[in-house]
């Protein structure tokens, strides 16, 4: 087995238990890897190990991807900040969007949807911690916010991501996501077909999915740290 193989089926493995630790049902919670960062040849063989849902947080780093492995299909999702000059290329090319967080860009994404393409999924960012450095609507913003999308004919409303901040004490991490996970259910009792809670990050999504959880992002735990100086061939 090569080392991709065994940091996914590792990886999965801990999924798995915490699912079951947390008295949920099996398989429900899905793995996307985020990419960012990482090489071409490093997605590809995760590829080749039965990884298909990719994450990218900048364009100018994930269209070249995108192109270089368009035949193996993968699902492509969009979970950096979004810029309105970008929102043309993010419409054209990524299956999911998990960043979406204001109106404008709604509209935008769903006016260059284009046509030949499935609706673009989407998942609302939360910011219910008031982190002024973190992208993500206010809770009292998210419900217009998802009564617009709900309408938009090229978008699909799937639920919410957040990012909450990281914290050292255990309680305090389970007391934020569970603050989340409320939100999501009032969500759902408005809209019941979403599915998507996107929560948990390689240093907390066992405590995420403990707390209900739906979809982990995980980067560093997949593919290793990612290199220091990375950022530094981004073009925003
Ligand atoms: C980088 C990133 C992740 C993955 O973080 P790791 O700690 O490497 O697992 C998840 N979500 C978002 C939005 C990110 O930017």
């Amino acid at each position: 087995m090569n080392s991709a193989n065994q940091r996914l089926n590792n990886l999965k493995q801990s999924i798995e238990q915490a699912t079951e630790l947390a008295g949920r049902a099996a398989h429900s919670v899905t793995l996307l890897a985020v990419s960012k960062a990482q090489k071409i040849n490093h997605i590809a063989e995760l590829h080749a190990a039965g990884q298909t849902l990719f994450g990218e947080n900048y364009l100018s780093e994930a269209l070249p991807k995108i192109a270089a492995l368009k035949d193996l299909n993968l699902e492509w999702h969009f979970i950096g900040p979004i810029q309105s000059n970008k929102t043309r290329d993010i419409a054209s090319h990524f299956d999911w969007v998990q960043s979406l967080d204001r109106l404008k860009i709604a509209k935008r994404l769903n006016d260059q949807r284009p046509s030949s393409l499935p609706p673009l999924q989407v998942t609302l960012q939360v910011n219910l911690f008031s982190e002024e450095t973190k992208s993500g609507t206010t809770e009292q913003a998210l419900f217009e916010l998802a009564k617009a999308v709900d309408a938009m004919p090229n978008l699909k409303l799937r639920g919410l991501m957040s990012i909450p901040p990281a914290q050292t004490e255990c309680a305090k991490q389970k007391q934020q996501f569970e603050a989340i996970y409320t939100v999501f259910k009032q969500l759902q009792a408005t809209y019941p077909d979403i599915d998507t809670l996107s929560m948990g990050m390689s240093g907390d999504m066992n405590q995420a999915i403990a707390s209900g959880s739906t979809m982990v992002r995980v980067g560093t735990a997949l593919f290793g740290e990612r290199p220091a100086d990375w950022k530094k061939h981004i073009n925003e």
